[in-house]
Order: C-alpha cells, then sequence, then structure tokens
C-alpha cells in the first residue's frame, strides 16, 4: 500500500481487506460502513482506502475504553441518529406497516444451520425485516432498558447493553455543550 517517504514500514493507508484484517470483521462489513458514512475512508478513483492515522486513532480510542472498534455497529448508529428526529408514531406506523411484527417462529425460514444462540435466532427472526432500525429506535425510547425479546434482530441483553450508549448519544444531541465537552475531554485525554 502507499508509504510516507520518510517511513517506507509504515502505510499511509490501508486496502479495505487490510483494514478489515486487522480489525478482524469481513470486509462487507467494513465496506458497508464505509458507505453509509459511518468509517473514515478516502475515495481514490474506483476504490476506497482507509487512512492509517484514522485507523489507528480509532484502534487507540477503543483501547482507551477498553472496547473493540466494530464498524457494523458504528454504522447502526449512524442509521439511528438519522432517525432521531422522526416522531414515535411515525415510526410505529412505519413499523406497523413494513415490519414483519407477527411472524411466529414457526414460519420463519431458518438458515441451513439451526440457530444455536439466542443472538443467531434473534437474527433469523428479523431476518429480511426492512424496518430494523426503526423498530430499533422504537423499542430503545419505548422500552429503555426493560426491553424484553426479540425486537430488531437482537436479543433483549443485546438491547439493554445498547441502550446507556444510545441514551449518551441521544443527550449529547439534545446539549451541544455537552458533546463539544464529551469532544474536548477525548482530545485532552488523547
Ligand atoms: S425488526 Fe423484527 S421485531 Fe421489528 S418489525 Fe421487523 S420482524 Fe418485527
Amino acid at each position: 500500500m502507499h508509504t510516507d517517504s520518510a517511513n517506507v514500514s509504515r502505510p499511509t493507508f490501508y486496502t479495505v481487506r487490510e483494514a478489515a484484517r486487522i480489525l478482524r470483521v469481513g470486509p462487507s462489513t467494513l465496506y458497508r460502513a464505509i458507505r453509509e458514512d459511518a468509517f473514515p475512508a478516502v475515495r481514490l478513483r474506483t476504490r476506497y482506502v482507509i487512512p492509517a492515522v484514522a485507523l489507528e486513532k480509532l484502534l487507540a480510542e477503543a483501547t482507551e475504553r477498553g472496547t473493540l472498534v466494530d464498524p457494523a455497529r458504528m454504522a447502526a448508529d449512524v442509521r439511528l441518529r438519522r432517525l432521531r428526529r422522526v416522531p414515535d408514531d411515525v415510526l410505529a406506523e412505519i413499523v406497523a406497516a413494513e415490519g414483519l411484527a407477527g411472524r411466529q417462529l414457526n414460519e420463519v425460514e431458518l438458515g441451513s444451520g439451526c440457530p444455536v444462540t439466542d443472538r443467531e435466532l434473534a437474527a433469523q427472526l428479523c431476518a429480511g425485516c426492512p424496518v430494523q432500525d426503526e423498530c430499533l429506535e422504537l423499542d430503545l425510547r419505548w422500552m429503555a432498558d426493560q426491553t424484553l425479546g426479540v425486537f430488531a434482530g437482537l436479543t433483549e441483553a443485546d438491547r439493554r447493553t445498547a441502550y446507556p450508549l444510545w441514551l449518551t448519544e441521544r443527550r449529547a444531541d439534545a446539549c451541544p455543550s455537552r458533546r463539544a465537552q464529551a469532544g474536548a475531554n477525548a482530545g485532552d485525554a488523547r
């Protein structure tokens, strides 16, 4: 890949495949996050590349927080952020009209392998539903950390884990100075 003239051993950019390998995710997951503007990338003619400094910064921030860089979650966060100003009743109408709610387990066409975990079962129950983001947004707003069952292809445990992060984002959105302060704190910590 491209290199600095000053430092030939350190790449300036990673290919998407190289970055995906570093993050231990599939290239398609990373491509999706890039296309949704959730992951830093630069377009060079017909292909994307990942600036090494951007990837290193994400890894350093994740290490500091004790988390992982998860492109799928980053993309989901961006999609949910786009729904933040949609009123509850509009979201509820969309989910009721277009969601696959009400499907029973025995109606679900399970994949070739039987789901072996709750997470896999939840993903299969909602597979193909076109309103998973709207469903998740509504569930987080209405049920918060008391949510039960399967919604948006996620188990209740995963949605309860996601809730505090979602809430922090929303509070920062509602109070720009809080977002600025959070950014400043992150900058100080680096
Ligand atoms: S995401 Fe799942 S729970 Fe939500 S409407 Fe679609 S099928 Fe129903």
